[in-house]
């Protein structure tokens, strides 16, 4: 089925526009197409460019949401909402007509709400997330590419204000520069699809990882982090992209996508070009011709 996938998705590789506010990332070529999926009885299946490293860039809000729940339980929701946003990922003015209080935890204002919780917690949040991923994927070689949250940083000004603003209403408490260096560095983990896979299946399983083999997060956290994904995972576009694809699921501008089917399966894909709203577009679509197909969506 992937590799039907993958043929049928090939005529609009290509399309939609790269993230070239994050220059590093420009880089790299719109053709790409990976797509991995990991079932939750243990089956990994993967097709194209599945084993190749990219930035995960806005999917590192899933990882940090997930470690921010497990060492701090419902701590969290005190700063950052669970509401869907309908705007863009780094929209200033919601924030300030909001009293500093984010809509929810993966638009850049509630991500560094969390990440600013995380530090507190356990210092240095990039080296954390990074030594997660390797441990739940089995993959030593997962990093952080230090160019790209360079680079990244270099043009942070929008992040940057968000910063201050959080910091003006006390929702963080990090000095607003050391914490947006520190989201550019976990935004900068590099990771490929079938790590991704592999990476998020507890979301599919109950919170059980087959590669260590024990339950890394409770069924609670499951469903909850689930929950919000379908309803703030992809941007503003969770209506259509609920309209097409009907699973819960979490982009990033690098152009990887991370849907759950829970109880079934991850999947994983990847392609560079964005449509509009910022979701790969190869990527959604693939994941509209899978859910189609497996009927393992909301959708039917
Ligand atoms: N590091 C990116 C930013 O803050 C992540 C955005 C994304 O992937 O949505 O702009």
């Amino acid at each position: 089925m992937l590799q039907d996938i993958a043929c049928e998705v090939r005529g609009h590789l290509g399309n939609g526009k790269v993230a070239s506010y994050i220059p590093e990332l420009k880089k790299v070529p719109k053709t790409k197409f990976g797509m991995a999926v990991h079932t939750a009885d243990g089956v990994e299946v993967s097709v194209g460019d599945a084993a190749e490293p990219f930035s995960i860039q806005s999917i590192s809000k899933l990882l940090t949401l997930i470690l921010a729940l497990c060492r701090g339980g419902d701590e969290v929701w005190e700063r950052v909402g669970k509401e869907p946003s309908g705007t863009p990922f780094n929209f200033l003015a919601q924030l300030e007509l909001e009293k500093g209080v984010p809509r929810n935890p993966f638009i850049n204002a509630g991500a560094l709400v969390v990440t600013d919780y995380l530090r507190q917690k356990v210092g240095a949040v990039a080296p954390v997330v990074r030594d997660y991923a390797r441990v739940l994927t089995g993959s030593d070689g997962i990093d952080v590419n230090t160019q790209v949250a360079m680079a990244e940083f270099a043009h942070a000004h929008k992040n940057l204000a968000i910063a201050h603003l959080l910091r003006t209403y006390r929702t963080i408490h990090s000095d607003p520069s050391t914490l947006v260096r520190e989201y550019c560095n976990q935004c900068a983990l590099e990771v490929s699809c079938s790590q991704l896979a592999r990476l998020f299946l507890p979301l599919a399983a109950g919170g059980f990882s087959r590669i260590l083999g024990e339950t890394v997060m409770t069924e609670r956290i499951v469903r909850r982090v689930n929950a919000l994904l379908m309803t703030s995972g992809v941007y503003d576009s969770v209506g259509s992209f609920a309209y097409r694809v009907g699973l819960p699921a979490k982009s990033g501008v690098g152009g990887g996508i991370v849907a759950i089917a829970p109880g079934k399966c991850s999947i994983a894909v990847w392609s560079p070009g964005l449509d509009r709203s910022g979701n790969s577009l190869v990527g959604t679509l693939a994941l509209e011709l899978f859910a189609q197909r497996t009927k393992l969506s909301v959708l039917g």
